[in-house]
């Protein structure tokens, strides 16, 4: 049975590439790389030293900079709340988007709970966060900008340049959750003005359970782990190395040659959305046409519900997508991203994210357009809104 997976954004493969760099790791320099007394623990600890190098070269920044934490949604936690407890004297203000990760929301809405202050920008109809309204936003008791790189659900990019300038010229540290982004996005911490930056291994094909933080130097937050002294004192906890390693390789290889990558997906990106429009009628592009991941596509199709599009496509077609028109939580509430960019509920739970790699082709694009279209038909037949 051939199956097609467009489900990128929510994970990728392990490459087989990454999965043979981890491998030692785990069966012959597995010693504990905090064991620097003998030779097996010295084994790891180059392991170590070698995956931070790769983390920071991938990024412009220093190896001194990089902290190796348990996935992405700790990354934003440790940022955030870190953040908010070392400059609490200075005050207890952030800032963030309507349209982060829960990763974000979810931190803030806790740190609301503890007596601090969140302001969430709006972001306009394709998902973009104006630099004005940060201007605006920003007051003496602002401690932190906490804005994604690029949105997981409906792909846009946002302009965190801009953004993390304004902050800089404020005095306000800037972190930005650049998880979607890796890969995709040409990132340099030597010229871009961000704090902090947030990424996951298992969204470019290192293993699940693995991430880190940039820190920039100078830039001190608050410990949320407590125990023995790795990570230079600031994260607790003994390392997972084979993830570690595998996701130094997988960095590696994801931001070489991203000009031919981002054309590739760019190019299968195009074809779907475009297959979409000409076969199926009242369709819209959720996103930025232009700024958004090259792939990530995500559309409303007007009467029909994303969930019965999902499920007919998995068990008609075999073909794996996502929907942001249910949380995850099993609510029936459209996500809150699509809600930001201004989406009538029902036009919200009609909505589907397809989301390419570059072991993605063409003839899964096609196979995909058409199973769609087909399902699209069956599903709206059967809708009493649906005049045709
Ligand atoms: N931030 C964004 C934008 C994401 O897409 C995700 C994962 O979907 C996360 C954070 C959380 O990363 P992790 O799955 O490693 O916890």
């Amino acid at each position: 049975m051939k199956r097609i997976y467009l489900d990128n954004a929510a994970t990728t493969r392990v490459s087989d590439e990454v999965i043979a760099a981890m491998l030692p790791y785990l069966t012959t320099y597995y010693a504990n790389p905090s064991s620097t007394h003998h030779e097996y623990g010295r084994e790891a600890r180059k392991g170590l030293d070698q995956a931070r190098a790769q983390v920071a070269a991938a990024l412009g920044a220093d190896p001194a900079e990089i902290y190796f934490t348990g996935c992405g949604t700790e990354a934003d936690n440790w940022a955030i709340r870190g953040t908010a407890y070392a400059k609490k004297d200075k005050g207890r203000h952030l800032i963030t988007s309507a349209i982060e990760h829960h990763a974000v929301m979810h931190t803030c809405a806790a740190l609301e709970r503890e007596g601090f202050e969140v302001t969430y920008l709006p972001v306009d109809s394709y998902g973009r966060v104006s630099p004005d309204d940060l201007e605006k936003a920003i007051r003496p008791d602002t401690t932190l900008v906490s804005i994604m790189m690029a949105n997981n659900e409906i792909g846009t990019l946002e302009p965190i340049a801009q953004l993390g300038a304004i902050a800089k010229a404020h005095g306000v540290w800037m972190h930005t959750d650049a998880v979607q982004a890796i890969g995709s996005v040409p990132i340099d911490l030597r010229t871009l003005p961000v704090d902090m930056l947030s990424l996951s291994g298992h969204k470019f094909h290192a293993p699940k359970g693995v991430g880190a933080l940039y820190i920039r130097k100078g830039v001190h937050i608050a410990r949320l782990i407590e125990g023995g002294s790795q990570e230079r004192g600031q994260r607790a906890g003994t390392e997972n190395m084979g993830s570690i390693v595998g996701m130094g390789v997988a960095i590696e290889r994801a931001t070489q040659n991203l000009e031919a990558h981002n054309a590739y997906l760019t190019a299968l990106r195009d074809r779907l959305i475009a297959g979409i429009m000409q076969n199926i009628p009242e369709v819209l592009l959720n996103g930025h046409p232009t700024e958004r991941l090259p792939g990530n596509a995500n559309v409303s199709i007007r009467y029909v519900e994303g969930e019965a599009l999902l499920m007919r496509l998995d068990l008609d077609a075999h073909i794996a997508a996502s929907t942001g028109s249910a949380c995850a939580s099993g609510s029936l509430d459209p996500s809150h991203v699509l809600l930001a960019i201004g989406l009538p509920h029902e036009v919200a739970h009609g909505s589907l994210r397809f989301s390419f790699s570059e072991e993605n082709t063409a003839e899964e694009v096609d196979e995909t357009i058409a199973a769609l279209t087909r399902i699209v038909k069956f599903l709206r037949a059967l809708s009493p809104l649906y005049k045709g």
